[in-house]
């Protein structure tokens, strides 16, 4: 049995089918979903907002990548609010100061509505949030992401959960930039992985989706899936089909654009437009050591600043042809932003800095565009 393939015999498909029904014929036992209460256990009764086959077939695959139980949800917000929704009420979320701008803006909500306290945090400061989980009172999570959209801040996984862990804290690590073909956070120490099923793992930007997973028998999974059947955050069957189809060719899609990702890196560093290069491959980097440790590769997210500040950034993304200016990360074709364009970014990302996510295009057509549009703003002499 192949994890998200069906049952392999003589004539039997090899791709799950796209399962389209709202409904199901009473009176049987479907082995995946919920109830109308949300409890995973007891007669289940078929119905698209419980469960789904194709959502299982994905579920199967990613929690056998991650080496747990997933979760599909409707996209990777859903999954955050589900995930954080595992925090009591009254309870405190410490938030990476550099998290994704969407993690930020939800968590303040949160705060805003009195759900939760947020404390934000330097997740590259293991004693500095140690300290913090010391500090504040009730219940907490420690929300970690590895490396951060769009700083590429690594995280040491292993010695924060061990020191969330010590103080009762949910761990979550949202693993959307690395996958789990690169870091696998379970095996790390944490409780809950996120991911935006968005990205990487369904590959071709034509997915929304995003999944949770937990460590196999853990209790967080009946929440979750009580979460997940009532605020009804569940993806399209469509969606889930697309998705596992991109997660077949991950391997492929992440070694081609690591790749580029790292030699664009060098290059970049020697362009005169540039001020500042990140990625963890490269040997100056903050994270490098780190990530050379707890990561099978350095990821296909570059982040660079650029000499003049927004207004030359912006130049540089309206310069480019093959590039395309583009919000989202992770498919086949390489994007570009400026991401302070986006008014809930936090203020520790620069405003000139511009994020690339690499895609599998040819390496030198894609130096050749975006060092052209780098040209000008700074000539390469
Ligand atoms: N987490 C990270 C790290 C992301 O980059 C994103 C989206 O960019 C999300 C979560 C949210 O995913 P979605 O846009 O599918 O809701």
């Amino acid at each position: 049995m192949v994890a998200g393939r069906p049952p392999r015999a003589h004539d039997a498909e090899l791709n799950v089918a796209v399962s389209l029904s709202a409904t199901y014929v009473g009176g049987g036992s479907l082995a995946t979903g919920a109830t109308d209460t949300g409890e995973p256990q007891g007669p289940t009764l078929g119905y698209g907002r419980f469960g789904n086959p194709t959502w299982s077939a994905l579920e199967e695959a990613l929690g056998a990548l991650e080496g747990g139980e997933a979760l599909t949800f409707a996209s990777g917000m859903a999954a955050v609010a589900a995930a954080l929704h595992l925090l009591p009420a009254t309870g405190t979320v410490l938030v990476p100061h550099g998290a994704y701008n969407g993690t930020h803006s939800l968590t303040a909500l949160l705060a805003e509505q009195g759900r939760v306290a947020v404390r934000h945090v330097d997740i590259t400061d293991v004693a500095g949030v140690r300290a913090v989980l010391a500090e504040v009172e009730g219940p907490v999570a420690l929300w970690l992401e590895s490396p951060t959209n769009p700083l590429l801040e690594v995280a040491d996984i292993a010695a924060l959960a061990a020191a969330g862990r010590e103080r009762g804290a949910v761990v979550v690590v949202d693993n959307t930039f690395a996958t789990p073909l690169l870091q696998r956070p379970l095996e790390l120490g944490a409780d809950v992985v996120v991911h935006a099923v968005t990205k990487f793992l369904s590959g071709h930007s034509d997915v929304v989706m995003g999944a949770v997973v937990v460590p196999p028998g853990s209790a967080h999974r009946d929440a979750l899936l009580r979460h997940r059947t009532l605020h009804g955050a569940v993806p399209g069957p469509l969606e889930a089909f697309l998705a596992l189809r991109g997660l077949r060719t991950l391997p492929l899609r992440l070694e081609r654009s690591q790749a580029s990702a790292a030699e664009l890196a060098r290059r970049l560093r020697e362009h005169p437009a540039v001020t500042r290069v990140r990625h963890p491959s490269l040997p100056e980097d903050p994270g490098h050591a780190l990530a050379a440790r707890q990561m099978g590769g350095f990821g296909a997210i570059v982040s660079i600043e650029v000499a003049g500040g927004a207004a030359a950034a912006d130049a540089v993304v309206d310069a480019v042809r093959l590039w395309v200016p583009a919000t989202s990360l992770g498919g086949v074709e390489s994007l570009v932003e400026r991401r302070r364009r986006h008014a809930g970014e936090p203020r520790v990302v620069p405003e000139d800095l511009l994020r690339l996510s690499v895609g599998v295009e040819d390496l030198e057509d894609l130096w050749a565009d975006l060092a052209r549009a780098l040209d000008r703003v700074a000539p390469r002499g």
